[in-house]
């Protein structure tokens, strides 16, 4: 089986071949030079991109995967969660492949294709495992049986996500956008020891209602307090300092609330996915704490964290795979599509 995987749900246009579970190729294209001068993405800039990548980059997957649209079994594209504009330009380039070549079409959720992707480079997953997705857009805890068929989220971020809070805290902070690989750079040369931040939903009543739940604006708070009652006194700002303890705050949570997850469910497998889970000290302190509980912990290499066709591609396989229907030509996008859903519909 044959699948092609096309994702646009914000600046990266990813295009992807998979064939029985084997990756064939995988180009991404990227408008996101364009916006560090808004310290933002603009999204009718991000549209236009799509609209303007979206042939070359299907051209050069095609040419390096060695594979003829005439051999393309089935075409999955990103439904949704994501930006309005960028979500249409890619769910209608693929409707009109879906229509040319006869095939179906499966619009699928992005945050379930950041941890299917693991499988392309880990291997087939096990029966069932805890994943946690931790992205620009999102924190989340999910349950998963068979991806296909079987995705339950548990909790998540109840304000801001993890990727999103270190982007203000890199604004803060004085570092360029996007400040999350930064800040990652950054804590390496600080003391994340030197300033205890707050870890949220971690204590009391609140540990109990919200356990698979995060919330991050408070942390992002008190850095702002921090930082601005040291620049009142005139004092310097140690920024390696605050970025470790920022950091240590963020990952500390995040690790444990996914370990304690597996441990309830009696799981013995973490994936670990999404555009935050390039950050070098959720990889360190994630490997360092399921070593500890005799939990193995999955997390794609960097490249297959932020936004790719694979991740949408290795959704696709799954889902032919498995024999569920197809979407169909007459989906939309879904700009806030539900986590428990796997297909649009
Ligand atoms: P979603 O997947 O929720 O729709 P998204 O696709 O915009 O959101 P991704 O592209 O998966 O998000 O991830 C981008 C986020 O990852 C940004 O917030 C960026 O700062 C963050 N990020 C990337 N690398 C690192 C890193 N090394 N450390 C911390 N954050 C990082
Ligand atoms: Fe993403
Ligand atoms: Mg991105």
């Amino acid at each position: 089986i044959t699948i092609l995987g096309i994702e646009t749900s914000c600046d990266e246009t990813g295009i992807a071949v998979v064939r029985d579970g084997e990756l064939l190729a995988d180009v991404t294209a990227t408008s996101m030079d364009e916006y560090a001068r808004y310290g933002g993405i603009i999204p009718e800039i991000a549209s236009r991109a799509h609209l303007q990548t979206m042939v070359p980059t299907l051209d050069a997957a095609l040419e390096k995967a060695g594979v003829e649209l005439s051999e393309i079994d089935a075409i999955a594209v990103t439904a949704g969660p994501g930006l309005i504009g960028s979500l249409t330009v890619g769910v209608s380039a693929a409707k009109a492949l879906a229509l040319a070549l006869d095939k179906p079409l499966y619009g699928i959720n992005h945050i379930i294709g950041h941890l299917c992707v693991d499988e392309l480079v880990d291997g087939p997953f096990p029966e069932h495992f805890i994943g946690l997705v931790v992205s620009g857009g999102h924190s989340s805890i999910l349950r998963v049986g068979n991806i296909a068929t079987d995705v339950e989220e548990l909790g998540g971020t109840l304000d801001d996500a993890a990727g999103e809070a270190f982007d203000k805290v890199g604004r803060l902070l004085g570092l360029p956008y996007p400040g999350g690989p930064h800040i990652d750079r950054l804590s390496k040369e600080g003391d994340r020891d030197a300033i205890r931040f707050p870890r949220g939903l971690t204590a009391g009543k609140d540990k109990v209602r919200h356990q698979y739940d995060f919330s991050f604006s408070g942390l992002k708070t008190a850095v702002a307090r921090y930082v601005e009652g040291l620049e009142d006194r005139g004092e310097e700002v140690p920024t390696a300092d605050v970025a470790a303890g920022f950091s240590e705050a963020i990952n500390d949570v995040l690790t444990m609330k996914a370990l304690n997850a597996c441990e309830t469910f009696g799981y013995d497998t973490l994936v670990v996915g999404g555009g935050f889970s390039a950050n070098s000290r959720l990889r360190e302190l994630a490997a360092e704490r399921a070593a500890e509980r005799g939990i193995t912990v999955r997390i794609p290499p960097i490249r297959y964290c932020t936004d790719n066709g694979a991740m949408v591609a290795s959704l696709g396989y799954e889902l032919v795979r498995n024999g569920i229907e197809p979407s169909g030509l007459g989906i939309t996008v879904d700009t806030g599509m539900d986590l428990n859903k796997i297909v649009m519909r």
